[in-house]
């Protein structure tokens, strides 16, 4: 038996039915073509949005759309965020057509001539990944005859400890070397370009607050020296984000209210040159990925070796995460249960298992469930995050997985 990862509490109901912003999952999937099929709830996105602005009252609140790009679930954040961070032109698209290109910042390391272009003529802001990229950048607004705004997206000589994901303190694809950033700043300057700021992410999937108190301390100590090594205050400072959600067996949900706490104090002795700057957090995977569920259908439940096996339709072609094969090294059991049976005790070990013709399609390995039949519908939870389009949905040629926005009444 292998354990799973802590189930949100918020959807289920006093009858152990998995509903979801006050839906039953069996209702859902009825009012939706058929299983698979994602389930977003933004009333638990908006509540945790609540939280962030009580524990950050001073500063803005971008979303990473990278992690859902759904339209409707964009249409439903952007009016409850300061920002939205893109990564492509495609996404950038999908931002413009619900928030203002002013409250939007553009990432990555590759961006082509024409996505430059395309963010240059809508006025959103480049964080800026390298010397080459702010050169084509300036070349192109004076052929538009517009002056870009760029922020600089730093490599810190910091990394955010227990960080799923470290994108700080090492040579990168991402951002420029701290060292070189305050002679990109006067460059972006004498350019004729805005200089909106500076854009310092140092990792991602971080459940413990002290070690993102410290990041986000040293990233404050950073954008100073910077700053003053530039001769310029920043109008913005995005401090990143990382904040991660417990996905599996022993995590422990993030104290978001101390790492607030801590950046308050922070804050509050910064150095001058920082005294008019706004900070920013950019978050993705913490506003969204426990608000999703993803429900399959069993298709057939059978016996190999003394082994039960639950097979569903759909897989890792949907929730590759939940395969373990997204940015993991161990791979490790999602909560996973059978949604008319919440709460109700085991009924003995099984796998689940997606109908993918490889063995890495495998939702859950050797689990606890209660008893399971054909038809069940079975509920793969923190899917709201690098799900639908973090996932290889044309690998063997299975329809896409609808995606479905609710909300509490
Ligand atoms: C992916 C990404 C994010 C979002 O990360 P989460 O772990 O989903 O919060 C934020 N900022 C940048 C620069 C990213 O690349």
């Amino acid at each position: 038996m292998k354990p799973m990862g802590p189930l949100p509490q918020e959807f289920v109901d006093q009858a152990g039915v998995l509903t979801i912003g006050g839906h039953a999952a069996d209702a859902l999937v009825a009012s939706a073509a058929d299983t698979p099929l994602f389930v977003y709830d933004m009333t638990a996105i908006a509540t945790r949005i609540a939280r962030f602005r009580d524990a950050f009252p001073s500063i803005d609140l971008h979303y990473a759309i990278k992690a859902n790009p759904l339209p409707a679930l964009l249409a439903a954040i952007a009016p409850l965020v300061d920002g939205l961070d893109v990564a492509s032109a495609g996404e950038l698209a999908k931002a413009l057509m619900v928030k203002p290109a002013r409250a939007i910042s553009f990432a990555g390391p590759g961006k082509r001539d024409d996505e430059l272009t395309d963010a240059i003529r809508a006025g959103a802001t480049l964080n800026v990944e390298s010397e080459g990229e702010a050169e084509r950048g300036f070349a192109i607004g004076d052929a538009l005859g517009l002056a870009p705004r760029m922020a600089v997206r730093v490599n810190p000589d910091v990394e955010l400890r227990g960080s799923g994901m470290k994108m700080g303190g090492r040579a990168s694809p991402f951002g420029v070397d701290a060292a070189r950033a305050a002679t990109l700043v006067r460059r972006i300057v004498a350019a004729g370009a805005h200089w909106r700021g500076f854009h310092i992410y140092a990792g991602s999937q971080a459940l413990d607050a002290q070690a993102i108190v410290d990041t986000q301390a040293a990233t404050l100590v950073l954008a100073a020296r910077l700053s003053e090594e530039a001769g310029l205050a920043p109008p913005l400072v995005n401090l990143g984000g990382g904040f991660g959600v417990p996905y599996f067996a022993g995590d422990v949900a993030l104290d978001v209210e101390q790492v607030g706490a801590a950046l308050g104090d922070a804050l509050a002795a910064r150095a001058p040159v920082l005294a008019d700057t706004r900070f920013a957090i950019e978050l993705g995977r913490w506003l969204v990925a426990e608000a999703g569920v993803y429900l399959t259908r069993v298709v057939d439940v059978k016996q190999s070796q003394g082994e039960t096996f639950v097979v569903v339709d759909g897989g890792l072609n949907h929730q590759l995460a939940a395969s373990g094969n997204f940015g993991t090294v161990v791979r490790r059991n999602y909560p996973l249960a059978v949604a008319a049976r919440m709460g109700e005790a085991a009924a003995g070990e099984v796998s689940v298992v997606g109908p993918l013709c490889t063995p890495l399609d495998r939702l859950g390995d050797r689990i606890a469930l209660p008893p399971v039949a054909v038809g069940d519908l079975i509920a793969i939870f923190l899917a709201g995050a690098y799900g639908a389009s973090a996932s290889p949905s044309g690998f063997l040629g299975h329809p896409a997985a609808s995606e479905l926005v609710v909300e509490r009444s």
